[in-house]
């Protein structure tokens, strides 16, 4: 394994953290942690309309009182932008990338997937509204997750060849298959362990690593939480925000949910106590290995909390 393990965990600042999002803060600490790595935080506020305000500091207080100890300073995407940029700039420069004018309509009757239409037209100038794509000329390959064991490319991720993807959306705002990348390879991330939401996405995220001349990191996925089959919680069905007040009894939730026959929350004195425990105990062979599990009722009611 690698000596120089750097994980990180990515919320999005669009909702407090829940009961799913806190299995993935916990699962992605402990394999750092149970390598002697580090665990960085990033907050994904890149599409800041969905943002909202005070969220991120609502998930820093959350996270710190579960014990959840981040490495070094919390990086936001939203003041990532000259960097970003600089990046595209390079990109276009070089051919690499160039502009789309194709509607949403348009590539469905491509058959959902862009076919690469607008490469070479010079369509439209960067003050024009229009996206930009990376030109991608890769196949989708399968990959080993750590957690999950071999993934194969998905018929949902459709075509066996890479869409040359999208790196700066029509409305302006960098895409989020940019700026993941751009940022773990910035922060020397080097293991990955995140939701299986995001699991069908990862072989175009690979594909992207090796056209931009990076190498991937590894990556593992963690069960999602879900109210019913299909739907992850989330803000959108009021998934119940994470109750600080419970946190010892929540880890050992959280492990329970992962899998391991965790001690009760009465075998512990502190959060320290169980995360310990939990560090000792992690193994990722042991960790569940079907992508969505269904919840109590009471993970997905929205109790709301403020701020
Ligand atoms: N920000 C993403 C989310 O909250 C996670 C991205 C990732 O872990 O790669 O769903
Ligand atoms: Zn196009």
């Amino acid at each position: 394994m690698h000596n120089n393990y750097v994980g990180r965990f990515a919320p999005s600042p669009s909702g407090q953290l829940h009961f799913g999002s806190l299995v993935t803060a916990v699962a992605s600490y402990l394999d750092a942690k149970s390598h002697n790595g580090k665990w960085l935080l990033r907050m994904e506020d890149i599409d800041e309309p969905r943002c909202i305000a005070g969220v991120d500091k609502d998930i820093l207080t959350t996270l710190e009182a579960h014990g959840l100890y981040w490495d070094g300073d919390v990086i936001y995407q939203s003041q990532q932008h000259p960097r970003y940029q600089a990046i595209l700039n390079d990109l276009l420069a070089q051919k690499r990338a160039y502009f789309c004018t194709c509607t949403r309509k348009q590539i469905k009757a491509m058959g959902g997937i862009y076919n690469g239409n607008c490469r070479g037209k010079s369509v439209c100038s960067a003050t024009q509204d229009c996206a930009l794509r990376l030109k991608v000329d890769m196949p989708l390959e399968a990959f080993e997750d750590v957690l999950m064991g071999k993934v194969t490319p998905s018929s949902s991720s459709a075509s066996l060849n890479a869409e040359d993807v999208v790196l700066k959306r029509r409305d302006g705002l960098f895409s989020y298959n940019l700026v993941v990348i751009l940022d773990d390879v910035f922060q020397q991330v080097n293991c990955v362990i995140r939701g299986c939401d995001l699991i069908d996405v990862t072989p175009l995220q690979r594909a992207v690593y090796k056209t931009l001349g990076y190498t991937a990191p590894q990556y593992g996925h963690v069960p999602v939480a879900a109210v019913a089959p299909g739907r992850k919680l989330s803000k959108q069905n009021r998934a119940a925000p994470v109750n600080s007040d419970t946190a010892l009894d929540n880890i050992v939730r959280v492990m329970n949910f992962l899998g391991f026959p965790f001690p009760s929350t009465s075998e512990f004195d502190d959060i320290d106590s169980a995360l310990k425990t939990a560090i000792s105990m992690w193994d990722r062979k042991k960790v569940v290995k079907t992508p969505e599990i269904i919840v109590p009722q009471h993970e997905s009611t929205y109790h709301s909390r403020p701020l």
